[in-house]
């Protein structure tokens, strides 16, 4: 019954509310694309070289890592992004988030699908883990971004989503203006495992924004206490290396 509400939802919304621009927000007249003229050319598509650990754009071609992955070791093994988080893809992010463009979410999880089909064939993921945001965030924002891009994608793909499996347990201060350092004490003890139910060996984590990667390490380490064996990632949007 779930599932064939999220199949509705996206298309009934599309005869219902005028169709807009997923970066930029205008109206979009006769464009079959969901992106208007003006955004496209300003894009920023992941390509060429990038992190063998987190698939970020590396600056030079002989680097195998991007700085956070180089000093910081992940316990994640892989993740990807197709978009660098910049331009309007860091406006629609703010939008997807703070603004009620639910409907976002279904542009990007076709992009995220298009971008890593191939690394999905490679990892096999039996399980999407939307990052949670905690409670009250929640019932503020209505939705969690993260879980909205995770059920897009496992309709596309058929892999399952668990979104109850683990929980924020602590509001973390806003990750934004903190070090790699600091955020990672911001978010040790912030996720717990939650539910009874098993988790699969392969787990693939969807969030909307990979930044230094401090959310998904500390979500991995959960996991991998919990008895995943394997765990990546997807986001939407990767921030360039600084
Ligand atoms: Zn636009
Ligand atoms: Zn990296």
């Amino acid at each position: 019954m779930c599932e064939r509400k999220t199949r509705i939802l996206p298309r009934a919304a599309g005869l219902l509310y005028p169709r807009r621009c997923v970066m930029c927000d205008r109206l979009l007249e006769r464009d079959v694309s969901m992106v208007c003229r003006q955004c496209r050319p300003e894009i920023q598509f992941i390509t060429g070289p990038t992190c063998y650990r987190c698939g970020r754009p590396l600056e030079h071609d002989t680097d195998l890592y991007c700085a956070g992955c180089g000093i910081h070791p992940r316990l994640f093994l892989g993740g990807f992004a197709p978009f660098v988080y910049d331009g309007p893809v860091k406006e629609a992010m703010i939008r997807l988030k703070y603004s009620h463009r639910a409907e976002y979410a279904q542009f990007f999880a076709q992009a995220m699908y298009v971008f890593g089909k191939q690394f999905l064939k490679q990892t096999k993921p039996q399980a999407l883990i939307p990052v949670p945001v905690h409670r009250e965030r929640r019932i503020l924002r209505g939705y969690n971004q993260a879980e909205l891009l995770a059920e897009q994608l496992s309709y596309i793909t058929g892999i399952p989503v668990m979104k109850d499996s683990i929980r924020r347990v602590k509001g973390t201060a806003p990750q934004k203006e903190l070090g790699i350092r600091q955020r990672r004490k911001n978010l040790s003890g912030a996720f717990q495992t939650a539910g009874r139910r098993k988790l699969p060996e392969r787990i693939l984590i969807v969030d909307d924004i990979f930044t230094t990667g401090s959310t998904a390490d500390a979500v991995t380490a959960v996991l991998l206490r919990a008895g995943a064996q394997k765990v990546y990632f997807a986001c939407a949007a990767i921030a360039a290396q600084k």
